[in-house]
Parts: structure tokens; C-alpha cells; sequence
């Protein structure tokens, strides 16, 4: 891998496309229709979309776990068709899923992970790696004596130990505490400053946001953006005020129109606005003026279904 010339993409796939055989159950699924992404060198990555959106299926296609239907994939610049061994070699991947044999320690867990990857005695660096996951005193323990968060970590060791360039996690936070987040994503972003690009996936706007420095968007197997994550939060730039009225209003007054309140079913009045243009202060202002009382009030934030809204409707 040392020798392979550093690409401008770390991953690219066109056209990539996945239909999941029918079962008993349930007709044939496609589950990507057609993905174009390229993914920068560097860069923390997120892959955002709720469930069943396609991003395992993605991830998995990658990691050779799941067989493409067609398109077009590369990872560090080598084709996964041409040569899969040598194209995986480049990935790490963390997946959903924790999945791991009860009867190692997570010491053998990484000597046969570095096996498996041909990693050679003399450079393999287990030792390490559990030191920075926080694993080092449990490097004997059995596999089932570690907590959830303990094998976490190791599934992140085990990704780690042929040094691959790109790290790809799958929904890392899933079902984990605050505590291991927290320091999932600080040891996250040192194997980031030290050259490592990294994928993540997650159906969390805000976890997407904290982390990545660009973000797609998948829906029901479509990318539907990709962007710098800044430029992406600009359009989801507005936020709503919700006023509960001190005594209910008859009728929403004239001068209140042009904001185009929206009457909800507890009596509420919704007003959405762009956070740039307008503040809170402005819109209480004009609720005052127009001699609505305010009994109470909350401000609700855009969330992924608002962020499809808001990107389908152009
Ligand atoms: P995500 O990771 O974004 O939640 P997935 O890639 O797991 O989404 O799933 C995408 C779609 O493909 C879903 O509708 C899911 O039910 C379906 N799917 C995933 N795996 C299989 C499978 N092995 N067989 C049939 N359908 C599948
Ligand atoms: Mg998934």
C-alpha cells in the first residue's frame, strides 16, 4: 500500500447499483439506484441518510461483504473489480454490526486480523493500537469478559491493524455511551490529522455535522447531495418559533400575514424564518405589536426529514 502514489479520491464509485434478490417475504429491493460519490483524500467523510437509506449496502460493496449489481467503484485509486485484494487492503472497516469470536482475546483478535491482511510479524503494531483504544490492560481478557464499549473499540483495533488509509465506520455510535463517543471521535480525529480519511456513516444530522468536513446525503438509495458541510448547513439555515398565545386568538392578525404563521392544533402559531435574516427578538417584537400575548415559546431546529424537504424541493 506505502508505495501505491496517494490519489486525489480515497473512494469513488459511478453508477453503482444494488438489488437484493427476492425472498419469501418480499420481491427484489434496490437498494442503490445509481450512486456517484468521490470521496477526497483526508477529509472526514460523513455518509447521512436515515434507515434503510443504502448505507451499509454501500459500505459493504466496499469491504467485498456484498456483491455489486453494477456500476463502478474504486478504493484508493484501484478498481474493486480489477484487483479486490489489493483494493481492500487500502480499507479498514468498522461495521454495524458487533461481531466478534467469544473465545479470543482481543491480543490473538489483532495477531489474526494482521495475519489474515498478511501484515508481517515484525511490523505489526497490536500492542499499540490497543494502547490508543484504551485496551491495553484487557489485551488478555477474553472477548466476552469486555463491556459493549470495550468491544467497540476492539472492532475499531481489529479494522486498524494493517494501517489502511481509509477508516470506514458504520454507524460507530450506535447504541454507545457519551463517554465512548467522546473519545471514539477524538482518537477518530488524531488518525485524521495524521493522514488517515475517514468514512462515516450515521442517520444523525448533528453527529455528521460535528465530525465531517463533507457530507452526502442518501435517500432511499439515491445521493441526493454532497458538499462541503458548511455550504450544507447554510441551506438548512432557518429555524421555527413556536408561540403559545396567552389568550387564545381569534384570529391571526393582519400584520402577522406576511409572516405566514401556521396555526397548529393546540392553538399554537408556528412561524419558520432564516436565521441570518431574522431574530427571535424581531419576530416577539412583531407578535407583541400585534397584541399577541406570549404564554410560551419553543424553537424548533430543521432535522433530516426537513433536510430532504429542503433539498428535493430545490
Ligand atoms: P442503511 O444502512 O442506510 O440503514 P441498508 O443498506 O442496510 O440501509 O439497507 C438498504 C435497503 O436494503 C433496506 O431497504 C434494507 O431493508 C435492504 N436490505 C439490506 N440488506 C438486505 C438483504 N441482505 N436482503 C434484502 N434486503 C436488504
Ligand atoms: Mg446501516
Amino acid at each position: 500500500m506505502r508505495d501505491t502514489a496517494a490519489p486525489e479520491y480515497a473512494i469513488e464509485a459511478v453508477g453503482l447499483t444494488k438489488t437484493y434478490a427476492a425472498s419469501r417475504k418480499q420481491g427484489p429491493k434496490l437498494a442503490l439506484k445509481g450512486v456517484d460519490l468521490a470521496i477526497p483524500r483526508g477529509s472526514i467523510f460523513g455518509l447521512l441518510g436515515p434507515n434503510g437509506a443504502g448505507k451499509s449496502t454501500f459500505i459493504n460493496i466496499l469491504a467485498g461483504l456484498v456483491n455489486k449489481s453494477g456500476g463502478m467503484a474504486k478504493i484508493w485509486g484501484i478498481d474493486i473489480d480489477k484487483d479486490p485484494r489489493e483494493a481492500r487492503a487500502a480499507l479498514g472497516v468498522v461495521p454495524q454490526e458487533v461481531n466478534m469470536d467469544p473465545f479470543f482475546t482481543p491480543m490473538e483478535s489483532l495477531d489474526l486480523m494482521a495475519g489474515f491482511y498478511g501484515v508481517p510479524k515484525a511490523e505489526r503494531r497490536s500492542e499499540e493500537i490497543l494502547e490508543a483504544l484504551g485496551l491495553g490492560d484487557k489485551k488478555n481478557a477474553y472477548v466476552r469478559q469486555l463491556s459493549g464499549g470495550m468491544k467497540r473499540r476492539l472492532m475499531v483495533a481489529k479494522a486498524l491493524v494493517h494501517n489502511p488509509p481509509i477508516l470506514i465506520l458504520d454507524e460507530p455510535t450506535a447504541g454507545v455511551d457519551v463517554e465512548l463517543r467522546r473519545s471514539l471521535w477524538e482518537y477518530v480525529r488524531k488518525l485524521n490529522a495524521q493522514g488517515t480519511t475517514i468514512v462515516l456513516t450515521t442517520h444523525y444530522l448533528e453527529e455528521a455535522q460535528e465530525m465531517c468536513d463533507t457530507i452526502a446525503i442518501i435517500n432511499q438509495g439515491n445521493v441526493v447531495a454532497c458538499e462541503p458541510t458548511a455550504k450544507l448547513l447554510q441551506r438548512l439555515n432557518y429555524r421555527t418559533l413556536v408561540i403559545w398565545p396567552g389568550e387564545s386568538v381569534a384570529a391571526i392578525p393582519d400584520s402577522l400575514q406576511p409572516l405566514e404563521p401556521v396555526v397548529r392544533k393546540d392553538g399554537a402559531l408556528a412561524v419558520t424564518y432564516r436565521t441570518g435574516e431574522t431574530s427571535i427578538e424581531q419576530l416577539l417584537t412583531r407578535f407583541r405589536q400585534a397584541g399577541v400575548s406570549i404564554g410560551d415559546l419553543a424553537t424548533e431546529e430543521p432535522d433530516l426529514e426537513d433536510v430532504f424537504v429542503a433539498l428535493t424541493s430545490g
